[in-house]
């Protein structure tokens, strides 16, 4: 049975799909006929592996530069000033230490 389109093109999600299977995906021949044919569907497919191909050559500590030292020392200093600010003595509670006359005596 043969489908039809109402769409003659490929739709971007279709040419994204096959940007990201690369030459191992598996194509339908209407599909690879249309391509060959198509100057609008083939040039977007060649976008997307274009994309695709930068996509996977990246080198991500270059899009997510590390922050500097003084970056860091400012958490560790926000974490140790809360740590304080939550401390049994600073909120009004004593620590807890055993009681002398509760003990067991042996
Ligand atoms: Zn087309």
């Amino acid at each position: 049975m043969t489908t039809y389109r109402r769409n003659p093109h490929l739709s971007p999600e279709e040419l994204a799909a096959r940007a990201l299977d690369g030459p191992d995906g598996t194509w339908v021949l209407e599909e690879v006929l249309h391509l060959f044919a198509c100057r609008q569907c083939h040039e977007q497919l060649t976008e997307f592996e274009r994309a695709m191909t930068a996509g996977r050559d990246a080198d991500i500590s270059e899009l997510f530069p590390s922050p500097p030292p003084r970056v860091w020392e400012a958490i560790r200093a926000e974490i140790r000033a809360e740590r304080a600010a939550r401390a049994p003595e600073n909120i009004g509670l004593r620590r807890w230490r055993p009681d002398s006359s509760t003990a067991h005596r042996a």
